[in-house]
């Protein structure tokens, strides 16, 4: 194919959706957009952007926040590490380039959380870089269109899509190329069935007219999940503030805020729960009952999360001691703290 560069941009020019990003080249804006945008739908992300750029206009404002106020705005996206990534990435873009968000691919790699992906679509958008994006929506498009039959993901993979799409970029307009491959991905070459008839590319397309539409991309043998039991405890003190604890270790969650937590091999019985180590912590004189609130089941990435949530009946009188892990949070400031989304979940159901 030789002209596919000009009929997937004569496509954009008429299909595309109007996006509050696509209004601006500002690299701190399209930058906070990709990132958001990874792993998140457009209607769930868009929301999420606006409240971010609102409250963080520019890579000054987001450097200065505190990391826990950047986690509280993140809430319910999930995976928090990419926050916190920014942060650490603003506070580099302050302290070494003066605040002036960089736009060349090879300045944009090297900041905290930057990868391939984001550091293409920031040059080539707002820098005007000629550098490829592969995404999942490119591999799909290209594997189908030109026959690459590499496993989606793997480095060659990436490799032979790169290497197509540098054959076809745009020179002058690398950004707008680089978003309509992307946008015909997710608008039209859809991981289902497409509607390969009516496609502009049918005349051509490898899969669609050898019957490997379904085929292609070659998809990774899945992962199995691991799986993993959380017993939680909703305990309120007499003052009404509720315990808490930061999750600190090298795990899912880190740096974030949950209730008492007891992990075991399966989801526990009222008994179970009351004989474990952490109810005598909260309840030392053995004069409360566990109560069952709920059960959720919770679906991350590489893991699947039984969670059940108990509450303890009666009123607890809690000191903490200093160091203790715990603390008290008063019940209308939860809404405050960052949590994860499963939290978040029951505390819209329980409490706020
Ligand atoms: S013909 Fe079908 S598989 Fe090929 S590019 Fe078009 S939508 Fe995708």
């Amino acid at each position: 194919m030789t002209d596919f560069g000009d009929r997937i941009m004569r496509w954009y020019r008429t299909s595309r959706r109007d996006l509050p990003w696509r209004h601006t080249r500002d690299p701190y804006t399209i930058w906070v957009s990709e990132v958001i945008l990874q792993q998140t739908k457009v209607d769930q992300g868009l929301g999420y952007f606006l409240r971010f750029t609102g409250r963080f206009r520019d890579v000054q404002s987001l450097a200065s926040a505190s990391g826990q106020e950047v986690l509280a705005v993140w809430k319910g996206l999930g995976y928090y590490s990419r926050a916190r990534n920014m942060h650490a990435a603003a506070g580099m873009v302050v302290s070494e380039y003066q605040g002036v968000f960089p736009e060349t691919y090879d300045k944009l790699i090297k900041l905290k959380g930057i990868g391939k992906y984001t550091a293409a679509a920031v040059a080539s958008i707002s820098g005007g870089e000629p550098v490829p994006v592969v995404d999942g929506n490119v591999i799909r498009v290209f594997s189908r269109l030109f026959g690459i039959e590499e496993v989606a993901g793997s480095g060659r993979s990436f490799k032979r899509v790169a290497e197509k799409s540098l054959q076809y970029i745009h020179r002058e307009d690398p950004g707008t190329y680089n978003q309509a491959v992307m946008e015909f991905g997710a608008l039209f070459c859809k991981p289902g069935r497409p509607d390969c008839p009516n496609c502009i590319f049918s005349d051509e397309c490898f899969a669609f007219l050898n019957g490997k539409v379904e085929q292609l991309p070659v998809k990774r043998p899945e992962i199995p999940r691991k799986t993993r039991w959380f017993n939680y405890i909703f305990a309120v003190t007499a003052q009404g503030d509720v315990v808490m604890q930061q999750r600190r270790d090298r795990d899912i969650w880190e740096n974030l805020w949950e209730l008492p937590l007891v992990e075991s091999g399966h989801l526990l019985d009222p008994g179970e729960l009351e004989a474990s180590g952490l109810w005598k912590q909260l309840d030392p004189y053995n004069a409360c009952k566990a109560v069952l609130l709920s059960d959720a089941k919770h679906i991350l990435s590489h893991r699947i999360i039984y969670a059940r949530f108990y509450k303890i009946s009666g009123i607890l009188n809690m000191h903490l001691q200093s160091g203790s892990n715990y603390k008290l949070i008063p019940v209308d400031q939860l809404k405050y703290l960052p949590v994860s989304r499963l939290m978040d979940r029951f505390f819209q159901d329980q409490v706020y």
